[in-house]
């Protein structure tokens, strides 16, 4: 049974300071020349599981990642009419203009709804990494930038394995361009605030609540604004607690650069350090993430694939240093860094609520591997038109409303975002999540030497989210087979006591 976790208020202000609180600590960043920040404190999460997917300890370096300047991506305000504030009731409001808000709002307006967006007027500031043949099927290759012919993981000090599928770097500045452009093309209008609730009028539209006590009334609001939505979303509440996928990367310019041009590095879990790494950074498994452009420019990420608690940006960008030096890259010129922090697992929203959710709000992204970009783009069209649907029996219902109905539609929607099928392969994720964040460096090499011994469609649907509930269970008997006895073992052991196996089994009983 799922009940409200949102909804909690907290009351403390802006904090500027090393200070922090027991229940939501919050670290001083020492940035730059900054020694301090004025960082956000409680007012702005529904409780610490929020605080955590913010960006927790790691806040202010997530800040300053959202906020980075770029000079080429389009003002929404600039290309988008202004909703209309008064006693216009909006079919549609989306909240968030990440891909995901951006992407649904375009494809809702395009069916005939009547849309407003409404978010921070900000750029893309992410480096997304694509499988090129996944954007190639959303039409969007044009918004690619760099294409590498196949992809390659080390494990060891073996050859590397090849994956066998070309990688893609995404032109945040294109993409954002692209997605602009739809919601012009299908009329979306836009408010640049942030929504502070989501209320009930008493005729059972949407009140949505914004900064400067601006409300705009709508009959069904989506909220897309990324992981941390828990002031405007309610989760389920004993779900798993949600770990961290953090990554410290760095394009620059470098001598003596390694790697191929050609292939793109998804994982380099060698040892390049032996002794040599501090104790605090080597309880934390990592590998590097590397997009080498040309010979001389490189994209390098340190990576921890997931940790309940997030391995801190300053442990990683030490042990990336680290690594550099010993493989004998040497630094000529940095052109930008960027800290990815991605809330991976966690809960479902609850899905008996009135408001809607998508993307990363709507705990969209991928619990094994922390994308959650293509799952959001390709399923646009098919959730807009479940909404419209939605739209359409309500309008017949309204006609009705003297006979009784009072049926929640939006559960229609959650339904069509999360069925039971969805439900069954997130929850197998969410084992693997759970084996993943408790073995070492050594644990993941053995697991990804039987992962990558796979038929292709297993580990590329594995990857990609794309296999059925009923594909995972031969991948997962599959994997068994292959695994050497310790991985078989540990596997057994997961199943056996971790609280995951337990409701994956659940899961898959349950018709
Ligand atoms: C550095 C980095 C790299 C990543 N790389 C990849 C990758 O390669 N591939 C991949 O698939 N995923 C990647 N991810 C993970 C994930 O897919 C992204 O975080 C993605 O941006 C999520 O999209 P979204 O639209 O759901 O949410 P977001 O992109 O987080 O957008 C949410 C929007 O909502 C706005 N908002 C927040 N609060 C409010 C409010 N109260 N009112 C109105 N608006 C609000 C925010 O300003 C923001 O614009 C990466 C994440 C990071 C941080």
């Amino acid at each position: 049974m799922s009940s409200s976790r949102s909804g909690k208020k907290h009351t403390l202000k802006y904090a500027h300071s090393c200070s922090t609180s027991p229940a939501f600590p919050v670290r001083c960043a020492s940035v730059g020349s900054e020694s301090c920040l004025a960082l956000p404190v409680k007012e702005d999460f529904a409780d610490e599981e929020d605080f955590v997917k913010a960006g927790g300890s790691e806040l202010s370096f997530v800040q300053m990642q959202q906020n980075k300047d770029m000079d080429h991506q389009s003002k929404l305000s600039d290309k988008l009419p202004r909703i209309v504030v008064g006693d216009n009731v909006l079919d549609l409001v989306v909240i968030g203009c990440g891909p995901a808000g951006l992407a649904l709002a375009a494809e809702s307006a395009k069916l005939g709804l009547s849309v407003g967006l409404i978010g921070p007027d900000l750029p893309f500031t992410n480096n997304y990494g694509v499988w090129e043949d996944e954007f190639r099927d959303l039409g969007l290759e044009r918004c690619i930038e760099h294409v590498w012919r196949d992809t390659i993981v080390y494990l060891d000090d073996n050859a590397p394995i090849s994956v066998g599928r070309a990688y893609g770097r995404v032109s945040r500045h294109l993409l954002h361009e692209e997605l602009l452009k739809r919601c012009v093309e299908s009329g979306v209008s836009y408010l640049s605030t942030k929504v502070e609730r989501i209320t009930e009028a008493s005729s059972g539209h949407r009140l949505v609540e914004c900064e400067g006590n601006i409300v705009i009334p709508c009959r069904l609001a989506t909220v897309a604004s990324g992981a941390a939505s828990g002031k405007l979303l309610e989760y389920e509440v004993g779900g798993p607690r949600v770990s961290v996928q953090t990554a410290y990367g760095i394009e620059v310019e470098v001598e003596n650069n390694p790697y191929d041009p050609s292939l793109m590095v998804f994982m380099d879990y060698r040892d390049f350090m032996g002794d040599k790494v501090e104790c605090l950074e080597a309880q934390y498994p990592t590998f590097l993430y590397a997009m080498p452009m040309s010979p001389t420019k490189v994209f390098f990420e340190e990576t921890c694939l997931a940790s309940k608690d997030a391995m801190p940006f300053e442990l990683l960008k030490n042990k990336l240093m680290s690594r550099l030096e010993t493989m004998g890259v040497r630094i000529v010129r940095t052109y930008e860094e960027e800290w990815s922090y991605i809330p991976v697992g966690g809960s479902l929203p609850n899905t008996e609520q009135k408001n809607l959710a998508f993307g990363a709000a709507a705990s969209m992204v991928h619990p094994a591997t922390g994308y959650s970009v293509v799952r959001s783009l390709s399923e646009a069209p098919k959730y807009a038109s479940t909404i419209a649907n939605i739209l359409k029996q309500g309008h017949a219902r309204n006609m009705l409303a003297s006979s009784g109905i009072s049926e929640n539609i939006s559960m229609q929607a959650w339904n069509a975002l999360w069925p039971l099928e969805r439900k069954r392969q997130r929850a197998f994720f969410l084992f693997g999540l759970a084996l993943i964040v408790q073995l070492d460096t050594e644990g993941i090499r053995t697991f990804f030497h039987s992962f990558f011994r796979l038929p292709k469609w297993m580990s590329q649907g594995f990857l990609g989210s794309t296999l059925s509930s009923g594909d995972l269970l031969l991948f997962a008997l599959y994997m068994f087979v292959i695994a050497p006895n310790d991985m078989r073992k540990c596997l057994i052991n997961h199943l056996i006591s971790d609280p995951t196996g337990a409701i994956m089994v659940k899961s898959y009983l349950t018709i």
